[in-house]
């Protein structure tokens, strides 16, 4: 297997079906650089399979991939109906209340007193992922009468969202906190946080954190795109958690607040995510509209880090082909020499630090040296790398060399990184030698041609880019 995947990862979520070391070593080949389990669904022996088989890979075609647990964060969700589910229609009324007893079409439970508490006659309240529109009538501290506005389907255990209202909650659920120490314990390389209202929700998980997992934020309050900048500077990674997004604010607000969050990462240097429904068809067709496939290209050109599926690759029928489609339209993007144009967010005239000065320099002596077709980072906590990450290097790919494992398992989520665990290096000869070791072995370059590569000296001392050398193999 080679080792260069396409400049933008893919992101996959593991379900049920996509647990097993087949599924897994598949996903891998078709192109996925990280996976996700998601908090809300699955179990302590799903999750150990499924890092099992994900550490088995990265063994089997030595690559690095990371993991990412998705914590499920305070989602709202009412009680079990006794028939399952029930049917509301337009100008029904509907209770919510806090009685365990399983509901009908007249009531069903809300478990969750902050909501009743942060209720209004007036307020909305969104179902089963914005379908269902109910309008509060009148509230007390535990139950809310209310007129249905939209109705549809609405089934036991589904969510309930009340966009605009900042409800006093933390980001941290109980489950959240037993499921943080299993993904620690699991070795997980990203912990996402959903739900994100304020910067101390990061703060609050960061003071819990027991590893060095990288802490991706989940944008999908509108509270969240209010404290956009403080809450991208304390997090690691951010993810465009387009679902609840839509549903917190509009669908149509969706477009703008992504090229509003991906723009602030970019500028900030933090890897950014685009989540959810990227080929939601695909979960029951082996095609995606045309529509879907423009979604995943504007991300794409936009220059985000990485792509994310969800059902397709945790329920769907064509969990495989979905990934294998997403990498094509990804390539094809990375194909277009109009993708590379204006993809930088640097000013090449301002390098505010020494550590940038460098690492556009090298951008620049690999564009103009003819055989120079890569850039090399030797990086011990993969500040080096993400810097020159974020200069989106025009199509030149980046290795990684780092020999710090973890390190490489944060670099699988940047883009046009490829992460490799090397030795522990001495000097600069070592640096070398080691180089010209990997790259003639990964075939990413030939004898003869040039690479340039930007580190740290003395090595193992992070975030001190302060080298640039341009060696030919
Ligand atoms: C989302 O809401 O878009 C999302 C990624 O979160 P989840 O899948 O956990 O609902």
């Amino acid at each position: 297997m080679t080792s260069h995947t396409t400049s933008c990862k893919i992101i996959a979520t593991i379900g049920p079906d996509t647990s097993n070391a087949k599924a897994i070593e598949q996903l891998v080949l078709a192109g996925v650089s990280v996976f996700r389990c998601n908090c809300s669904h699955g179990s302590l022996a799903e999750y150990q399979e499924r890092v099992k088989n994900i550490r088995k890979m990265e063994q089997k075609y030595n690559v690095s991939l990371g993991i990412l647990f998705d914590l499920q964060g305070p989602k709202l969700r009412i009680g079990p109906f006794q028939d399952k589910k029930v049917l509301l229609k337009e100008g029904d009324s509907f209770q919510l209340d806090m009685t365990p007893t399983p509901g009908d079409k007249t009531r069903v439970c809300l478990p969750h007193p902050e909501i009743f508490s942060a209720l209004k006659p007036g307020s909305t309240l969104l179902l089963n992922d914005g379908i269902v529109h109910l309008r509060v009538e009148k509230c007390t501290p535990t139950s809310a009468q209310c007129t249905v506005i939209a109705g549809g389907e609405l089934s036991s255990k589904k969510g309930v969202n009340v966009p605009g209202v900042k409800l006093p909650i933390s980001a941290l659920t109980a489950k959240d906190k037993k499921d943080l120490k299993i993904a620690e314990q699991l070795g997980a390389d990203f912990i996402g946080l959903s739900f994100v209202q304020s910067p101390d929700d990061i703060s609050e998980l960061r003071r819990l954190m027991k590893s060095k997992a990288h802490i991706i934020a989940k944008i999908e309050k509108p509270s969240a795109v209010k404290h956009l900048r403080e809450i991208i500077e304390l997090s690691d990674a951010v993810m465009v958690a387009r679902g609840d997004l839509g549903v917190e604010t509009s669908p149509e607000l969706v477009p703008v607040l992504q090229k509003q969050i991906v723009s602030g990462c970019r500028r900030a240097g933090k890897p950014v995510i685009v989540a959810t429904q990227m080929l939601e068809s695909m979960v029951h067709n082996i095609m995606p509209t045309r529509a879907e496939a423009s979604d995943v290209a504007t991300a794409v050109y936009d220059g985000v880090d990485a792509v994310m599926l969800s059902a397709e690759t945790a329920q769907g029928q064509y969990p495989v082909q979905a990934v294998a489609t997403m990498r094509r339209i990804i390539e094809t993007v990375e194909n277009d020499p109009r993708y590379h144009k204006g993809l930088s967010v640097f000013d090449h005239t301002v390098a505010t630090t020494k550590e940038r000065a460098l690492t556009i320099g090298a951008g620049v002596v690999a564009a103009n040296i003819d055989t120079a077709n890569l850039i090399v980072t030797f990086t011990e906590s993969g500040s080096t790398t993400l810097r020159m990450s974020q200069q989106r290097t025009g199509g030149i790919p980046i290795l990684a060399l780092t020999p710090n494992i973890t390190t490489a398992r944060h670099l699988s989520l940047a883009w046009g990184v490829t992460p490799l665990v090397v030795e522990n290096l001495g000097d600069f000869d070592d640096m070398s030698n080691e180089t010209r070791k990997v790259v003639l072995a990964q075939k990413l370059a030939k004898k003869g041609d040039c690479v340039v590569i930007t580190a740290g000296i003395p090595f193992g001392q992070p975030g001190s880019t302060n080298l640039l050398y341009v060696l030919t193999v």
